[in-house]
């Protein structure tokens, strides 16, 4: 049962060849025998998901199912929860209950999913690698000396290890693609204002936006639809109908326009990704797609942009994390300015505290022309490199990472290292463009993803381009040893 797409799974459930109830059993015990081992989930809502699977069986029995009805699938421990703990992988959040559901979670309960848990991440979503979790690093499945990427590493290694079907995850710049890309699994992120933030802890939010994990194109376009659309209560959430991500799958893709950014294909890449990814581009050629070399000049700069624009808006949205209105509370404070400095002190972890630190500094008096209004400017110069390709191209290829997944330990006390691990992730946030990964290879036995990035709203066709792929491919249908 756990090998079948979601798109198979509710055929099945549909037909009656299994129920939600059986299901949901299915994948809480693989979760309890397998998760040890990888550590992906922060939080298993066993009485939770079994009393969802239970009303999703009388829903498929009274004939009124959607698509997602009955599937078991898991949220980023980042979407606010109703009653169950959402930690957002930190010890400032430990035993935060949220009072409310995230829109997302909202819509994935209206669509009658079954949450079967909350997955783990960075803190606050911070990393590359999963390794700044408050409850320590996730396992890549595919060799457990590896890292599954961050910093939705835990989504992402459980769609991978076939412990659940489909999984959120949130990209601020790179944490779907990216570890998407090292767990062999496809992931997509929206259009900036496509999926609601509300209750999405933000960590950037000019940058963040929510997206999906899943086996298949096909699926992953199941789950972007539900949790997509217009929500009043997030002021950057754009009011446009959400597409039936279905309808276009298996559109022809004979004389698509493929740009191939030369900067994506330069000094940084591994030869032996390069190579897998070459072997993709001809699939393509295959299919009828024409190539074209494109340049993004200023994509260089992303990663430093980056590092200004997050950090700035991490360091006023972390703030609310005192002690006081949010978060982690110190023992037998002295007076309020000791509060303050042990709670946060305690509650935060290394990584968030360099954040926080460069982000307030950059936004300091006397610095902040310097550096965050430079930055600005930057990040305009990327969304206009991207607008000038996209007149002469339907989508851009290239690869999600520069490299295959790294040994656990191997970046941690390397931070710029690390932050180049997303180095042609980051440019498609800065400009709030649509960004997928889907697998297409290995290199020493570990996944290699192929980046497609699409116009504005163009999640449609990206899933489509996705698609003709996995239609000619099986790199998706891979599991790791020990997962089958
Ligand atoms: N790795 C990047 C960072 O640490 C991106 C994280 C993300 O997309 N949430 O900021």
């Amino acid at each position: 049962m756990h090998n079948k797409t979601i798109a198979e799974l509710a055929l099945g459930l549909r037909n009656g060849e299994f129920s939600s109830e059986e299901l949901t059993r299915h994948t809480l015990a693989r979760i309890a025998s397998l998760d040890k081992e990888l550590n992906s989930f922060i939080t298993v809502s066993s009485e939770h998901a079994l009393a969802q699977a239970k009303a999703a069986d009388e829903r498929l029995a009274n004939g009124n199912a959607d698509a997602l009805t009955g599937i078991p699938i898991a949220q980023k421990d980042i979407f606010c929860t109703n009653g169950i703990r959402t930690s957002c992988g930190s010890n400032m959040l430990d035993n935060f209950i949220a009072p409310y559901d995230s829109t997302v979670v909202s819509k994935f309960n209206s669509a009658g999913a079954v949450m079967v848990g909350k997955t783990n991440m960075d803190e606050f979503a911070m990393g590359s690698s999963n390794e700044t979790s408050f409850y320590g690093p996730v396992k890549n499945p595919w060799n457990t000396n590896t890292v599954p990427g961050g910093s939705s590493g835990g989504s992402a290694a459980a769609v991978a290890a076939r412990l659940v079907p489909g999984t959120t995850g949130t990209d601020t710049g790179g944490s779907i693609r990216q570890p998407a890309a090292l767990c062999g699994v496809t992931g997509i992120k929206p259009t900036y204002g496509r999926v609601s933030r509300y209750g999405m802890i933000a960590f950037a939010s000019s940058l963040d936006q929510g997206g999906a994990f899943a086996q298949t194109a096909e699926d992953a376009g199941l789950i972007l639809g539900a949790m997509s659309g217009f929500d009043e209560r997030d002021s950057t959430s754009i009011d446009k109908p959400v597409p039936d991500y279905q309808a276009d799958l298996n559109k022809d893709i004979k004389g698509l326009k493929i740009g191939l950014p030369k900067e994506f294909f330069s000094e940084g890449l591994d030869n032996e990704v390069a190579r897998v990814i070459e072997a993709a581009i001809e699939e393509y050629k295959k299919l009828g797609a024409e190539i074209v070399e494109i340049s993004l000049p200023n994509s260089g700069l992303s990663v430093p942009a980056y590092y200004v624009v997050a950090p700035a808006e991490c360091s006023s949205n972390l703030s609310r994390f005192d002690g006081v209105r949010f978060g982690h509370r110190c023992e037998n404070p002295d007076d309020l300015e000791d509060l303050y400095k042990r709670s946060r002190g305690e509650g935060f972890g290394a990584e968030v505290k360099r954040r926080i630190l460069v982000g307030a500094y950059v936004l300091s008096a006397g610095y902040y022309d310097a550096y965050y209004l430079k930055a600005q400017k930057v990040r305009r110069l990327i969304s206009e490199d991207f607008k000038q390709a996209f007149e002469k191209v339907d989508v851009i290829l290239g690869p999600t990472t520069p490299s295959v997944a790294f040994n656990l330990g191997e970046k941690a006390d390397d931070p710029v290292n690390m932050y180049l691990s997303d180095t042609y992730t980051i440019a498609v946030n800065m400009a709030g463009l649509p960004g997928m990964s889907v697998p297409a290879g290995f290199v020493n036995q570990l996944p290699v993803g192929l980046q497609i990035i699409g116009n504005y709203f163009e999640e449609g066709r990206l899933l489509n381009v996705a698609h003709k792929y996995q239609q000619v491919t099986d790199w998706h249908q891979r599991t790791p040893q020990g997962f089958e």
